[in-house]
C-alpha cells in the first residue's frame, strides 16, 4: 500500500502523465479493479477501514486525530492466529504508544506519524527508535525483502506500506532530474472554476495557489508571472515531484515482484497493490483528497494471484475499502468474523460476480473545515451512474473556517453524461426523479451501515 497514490498516475490505469512498468506487471499478471472506492478519503480513517473491515463511525477513526484502538479486531490478527507470520513495515499512521502501536504483527518497524523521506527514523516495539540512512521507499523495500527471506518457508503476510507519494513529495536522489526536460500535461479540468458547485467546495484551500512554494514546491516563485502563468508553473513543480516519488514506489514494487519470482514464491502468493485513497493531480485545479469527487474517491487496486486469478482481466464492480479484510481472509481460507461490515469480493476475482453484488456505495468525510484545507464534512452515495453529495455545513464544528457557511448544500452528478463532474445538476428538473431515488438510496445505505444523518 502506498499513501495518496491516485490511479490516474499508474500507466495500467491509462495515466497520461507517467509510466509505472512494475505496477503494470501486477495488472498484467492479475486483475485491475476499476471501481474500487474508499469510504472516507483521508489517510488514517481509510487505513482503519482496511484493517478492521468496518466503517469509521464503527472503528472510531473518523478523523486524523483519533488513533486506532489496537484492542479492536483487525484481519492481520486473524491471519496471525491462523498461523501466518505477520509483518508491518513502513507507514502505520494510526497512532503510537501502548493503546495504539501496531498489534497482530510478529514483526513491525514503522515510521512515526508521517515519517521523513530522507534518513528517516523508524519505531519498533517498546518504543525502540532505529535511525536509518537512505531513502524511505528504498528502506521499506529493503526491510520487506528481508522479511520475506526470513519467512519464506512458512505462510506469511507482509504489509509493505510506503510513505510515498504523500506530501511533501521529496524524491530519491536518482530521480532528482527525472522529467526536467518535459512538460507534464495538465488534466482536462485543470481550469475548472468550480462554478455551480457548493460554496464550501469553492472555499476549499486545495488549489495550486494554496501550495506552499518552499515547503511543497521547493522553489521561489519566479518574478513577473501572471496569475495564470504562476498556476501553470506551480502545477509543473508539484506534479513532477509527485511523479518522481511515485517512480521510487514503482522501483520498489519491481524489486518485490522480482524477489517473489526469484524465490519461487510468486505462484501461490497474493500480491495486492493499493493506496489509502486517491488524489487530485491538478484535477479541478486541486491537489489533495478528502472530497468525494472521482479522483479522490477512487483507489488503485491491482491483485495478482496466479494460482487463482486470471491474468490481465479487469472488473467494474463496485468494491470499497471495508471489503478488503474479508476478501483477503476469504482468499486465504480464514474465517471472517460476523461483525465485519465489508463483504468478500473473492467471487469477483474468480470472474463470477454474485447476482446481488452492491451497485452503490456509502461515503462520509468527517473533518469539517480544518484550517489548512478548509474542506467541508460531507456524506454521499455513488452508484454506477450517478453521485449525490450532501455538505451538511455544521456551523458549530469549526469556528476558524474560511469563507461562507451556508445551510446544507447538495451536489448531483451524472457520471455517464459528465464523467469529469463539472455540472452539478442538483437543481435541474430533468433529474428530480433521480435525485429523489438517490436520496432514498443514501438513507438506506446510511441505515444499513449503522450511521445516522446529520444532525445526530
Ligand atoms: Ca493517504
Amino acid at each position: 500500500m502506498s499513501d495518496d497514490h491516485a490511479s490516474h498516475a499508474i500507466s495500467a490505469y491509462g495515466s497520461r502523465i507517467n509510466q509505472t512498468p512494475n505496477l503494470d506487471r501486477i495488472a498484467t499478471n492479475g486483475i485491475r479493479m476499476d471501481s474500487a472506492f474508499c469510504t472516507n478519503s483521508i489517510c488514517a480513517p481509510s487505513r482503519a477501514a482496511i484493517l478492521t473491515g468496518t466503517y469509521n463511525h464503527v472503528n472510531g477513526v473518523t478523523t486524523l486525530a483519533t488513533p486506532l484502538d489496537n484492542t479492536l479486531w483487525t484481519f492481520p490478527k486473524s491471519l496471525q492466529a491462523a498461523g501466518y507470520t505477520t509483518g508491518m513495515i513502513g507507514k502505520w499512521h494510526l497512532g503510537h504508544g501502548p493503546g495504539a502501536d501496531p498489534a497482530g504483527f510478529d514483526f513491525w518497524q514503522v515510521l512515526p506519524g508521517q515519517g521523513h523521506y530522507h534518513n528517516p527514523v523508524m519505531l519498533r516495539p517498546g518504543g525502540e527508535i532505529v535511525e536509518r540512512g537512505g531513502y524511505v521507499t528504498d528502506l521499506i523495500t529493503d526491510d520487506s525483502v528481508r522479511f520475506i527471506d526470513q519467512c519464506r518457508d512458512q505462510p506469511f503476510a507482509l504489509f509493505c506500506h510506503h510513505k510515498a507519494p504523500h506530501r511533501t513529495w521529496e524524491p530519491a536522489p536518482r530521480h532528482f532530474t527525472m522529467y526536467d526536460d518535459v512538460e507534464i500535461p495538465q488534466p482536462a479540468t485543470f481550469r475548472d472554476d468550480l462554478v455551480g458547485r457548493s460554496e464550501v467546495v469553492q472555499a476549499t484551500r486545495m488549489q495550486m495557489m494554496d501550495l506552499h512554494p518552499i515547503i511543497d514546491l521547493k522553489a521561489v516563485v519566479p518574478d513577473g508571472l501572471t496569475l495564470d502563468e504562476e498556476i501553470d508553473w506551480r502545477y509543473q513543480r508539484y506534479i513532477k515531484d509527485y511523479l518522481r516519488v511515485v517512480a521510487a514506489v514503482d522501483d520498489g514494487v519491481g524489486r518485490l515482484l522480482d524477489h517473489l519470482d526469484d524465490t519461487g514464491l510468486a505462484d501461490n502468493t497474493i500480491v495486492v497493490y493499493t493506496s489509502d485513497q486517491g488524489f487530485f493531480l491538478g484535477d479541478h485545479g486541486m491537489f489533495d483528497k478528502r472530497l468525494m469527487y472521482e479522483e479522490s474517491l477512487s483507489m488503485p487496486l491491482l491483485i495478482q494471484y496466479p494460482d487463482r486469478v486470471a491474468a490481465g482481466v479487469t472488473s467494474d464492480d463496485i468494491v470499497v475499502n471495508v471489503d478488503f479484510a474479508p476478501t483477503l481472509l476469504d482468499l486465504m481460507g480464514v474465517a471472517i468474523p460476523e461483525d465485519v461490515q465489508g463483504r468478500s469480493f473473492a467471487p469477483i476475482l474468480d470472474g463470477e460476480t454474485p447476482d446481488d453484488w452492491p451497485t452503490s456505495m456509502y461515503y462520509r468525510y468527517w473533518m469539517h473545515r480544518d484550517g489548512a484545507h478548509n474542506c467541508p464534512a460531507h456524506y454521499g452515495v455513488r452508484t454506477r451512474t450517478h453521485k449525490l453529495i450532501c455538505y451538511y455545513n455544521d456551523p458549530l464544528d469549526q469556528p476558524g473556517a474560511h469563507g461562507p457557511i451556508d445551510p446544507m448544500e447538495w451536489e448531483l452528478f451524472d457520471l455517464v453524461a459528465d464523467p469529469l463532474e463539472i455540472n452539478n445538476v442538483i437543481d435541474d428538473p430533468a433529474y428530480s426523479e433521480i435525485r429523489a431515488d438517490l436520496g432514498t438510496e443514501l438513507a438506506r445505505l446510511q441505515a444499513e451501515v449503522g450511521d445516522e444523518p446529520y444532525p445526530s
